[in-house]
C-alpha cells in the first residue's frame, strides 16, 4: 500500500518585507490570492489525501476571504486550518502536531505559501522522493559566483559554487522523523532554522535533493510581485481542444453521465465510473494544454483508480490550466447514445460538470444525440461523448 500523504502549507509569516498591509499570502495576484494560487496544485494532486494551512495568529477572516475563491469540490478538501506560531519553525510545528493529534502516519510535503508558482511537476517529483528518502529537497544548481564578504562588504573568499545549491519547497519528509526533529529542537530551544530540511540535519538525518523548479519564485520583496504581475500578465491565447470517448454498455442499473448518476436497464464496463461525458470533457482540457491524455495521468492499470468517481480527473484537468496561468472559456459536451434519454438530466450534467470545473453554468453546453440506429451507439452496445474546451493560455516565453 502506498502511504499516506499530507501537505503542509506554510502560511502564518507576516511577509513584512514584501511591503503592504496584508500578509503577502492573501495579496493578490493576477487577481487570485496568492494563498489559493499555492494551494490549488496541492488540491490536484489526487496523492495528496490531507492538505493542511499553518495561518498566523489573527489571519482567520483573510484566510476563510482567500479560500473562498477555490472552487468548491476543491476546497472540500482542505483540512481545518491550524494557527501558527512565532516563527517559522514554530508554525511547522504546530501543524505537524496537528496531524499527530489526527493520528497521520506517512510522508508530509512541507510547502511556503509564498511560493505560488509552485508546478504539479515539482509536486510529482516531491512524491516520487517522499517515497525514497526520509528527507528531500528541492534544489537549483548555483550558475553566480558566490562570494563570502565581511561586515564592510569585502570580499573574504570565493565559495567554489559546484558545491552549492539554491534550495525551494515542497520539502518531504517521512512524517515521524520530521515530527521527532521538530520536537527535538523545540525541547532543546535550537532555533533559527530557516527551513525543515535544516532541523532534519540537526537532527543526523541525511538530507536527499531533487531537481527544483527556477520558476517555482518565492515572493519576498516587493519587486517579486512585479515581476510576478508581468509574469502572469503575458498576452492571452486561445487554444481548443476535443476529446472523444466510449464505454460498451454491461450489465447494471444505472450509468453516470456529467458526473450525475442516471438510472438505465444497463451499466457500463469501465475500470473507474465510465463516465463517458466527463472523460471526453477531461481529454479536451488536456488536449488544450498539450500536456498529454486522461490515461497518461491517471493509467488504467493503477489500483487507485478503480472504480474512481471520474469527478476528479475534470477537476485535475481544469486545475492544471489555472496552474499555466490559463482559464477555461467554455466546455461543450455531445452525448451519443440510443438510451438513457440525457434530455431530463441536460441542467443537473451542465450544472455538475460546472461545479467540477469551477466555471458558471453559462459557460458549460451540453447536447445529446442518438445516432439513427446506426453503428455500435445504434445498436445500443455502448455510449459515446464529444466534448471541445476553450480556454486562454499565457503565451509562451
Ligand atoms: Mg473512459
Amino acid at each position: 500500500m502506498t502511504p499516506a500523504v499530507a501537505a503542509l502549507i506554510v502560511a502564518a509569516g507576516r511577509g513584512l518585507r514584501a511591503g503592504a498591509d496584508a500578509p503577502k499570502q492573501y495579496r493578490r495576484l493576477g487577481g487570485v490570492p496568492v494563498l489559493c494560487r499555492t494551494l490549488a496544485p496541492f488540491l490536484a494532486e489526487s496523492r495528496i489525501g490531507s492538505v493542511l494551512v499553518v495561518t498566523g495568529a489573527g489571519d482567520a477572516e483573510r484566510y476563510d476571504d482567500a479560500i473562498r475563491q477555490l472552487p468548491e469540490n476543491t476546497r472540500a478538501r482542505l483540512a481545518a486550518s491550524v494557527e501558527g506560531g512565532e516563527t517559522r519553525q514554530d508554525s511547522v510545528r504546530a501543524g505537524l502536531e496537528a496531524l499527530a493529534a489526527a493520528g497521520f502516519a506517512g510522508s508530509v510535503l512541507v510547502h511556503d505559501a509564498a511560493r505560488p508558482f509552485v508546478s504539479s511537476a515539482l509536486i510529482e517529483r516531491a512524491l516520487a522522493a517522499s517515497a525514497e528518502h526520509a528527507a528531500a529537497i528541492p534544489a537549483l544548481a548555483v550558475t553566480d559566483t558566490v562570494k563570502r564578504i565581511d561586515a564592510v562588504g569585502r570580499v573574504e573568499e570565493t565559495l567554489p559554487r559546484e558545491q552549492l545549491v539554491f534550495v525551494q519547497t515542497p520539502q518531504a519528509f517521512a512524517f515521524q522523523p520530521l515530527l521527532a526533529a521538530h520536537r527535538a529542537a523545540h525541547a532543546a530551544a535550537a532555533g533559527g532554522f530557516t527551513d525543515d530540511s535544516a532541523i532534519m540535519e540537526w537532527a543526523g538525518h541525511r538530507v536527499a535533493t531533487f531537481a527544483g523548479d527556477p520558476m517555482n519564485l518565492k515572493l519576498t520583496y516587493p519587486g517579486d510581485f512585479e515581476q510576478a504581475e508581468q509574469r502572469l500578465s503575458r498576452p492571452l491565447v486561445t487554444r481548443i481542444g476535443t476529446g472523444y470517448d466510449v464505454h460498451a454498455f454491461a450489465d447494471g442499473d444505472h450509468v453516470w453521465l456529467g458526473g450525475v448518476r442516471i438510472p438505465h436497464s444497463r451499466g457500463v464496463t469501465a475500470h473507474s465510473d465510465g463516465d463517458v461525458a466527463l472523460h471526453a470533457l477531461t481529454d479536451a482540457l488536456l488536449g488544450a494544454l498539450a500536456d498529454g491524455d486522461i490515461g497518461s495521468h491517471f493509467p488504467p492499470s493503477d489500483p487507485q483508480w478503480r472504480g474512481a468517481s471520474s469527478d476528479r480527473f475534470l477537476a485535475f484537468a481544469a486545475e492544471r490550466v489555472r496552474q499555466r496561468g490559463g482559464r477555461i472559456d467554455h466546455l461543450d459536451l455531445t452525448i451519443v447514445c440510443e438510451g438513457p434519454k440525457v434530455g431530463p438530466h441536460r441542467d443537473a450534467i451542465r450544472a455538475r460538470i460546472a461545479e467540477i470545473a469551477g466555471l458558471r453554468l453559462d459557460q458549460v453546453g451540453a447536447k445529446a444525440t442518438t445516432s439513427e440506429r446506426l453503428g455500435f451507439t445504434g445498436r445500443g452496445e455502448g455510449i459515446a461523448a464529444l466534448a471541445t474546451a476553450t480556454i486562454r493560455l499565457p503565451e509562451s516565453e
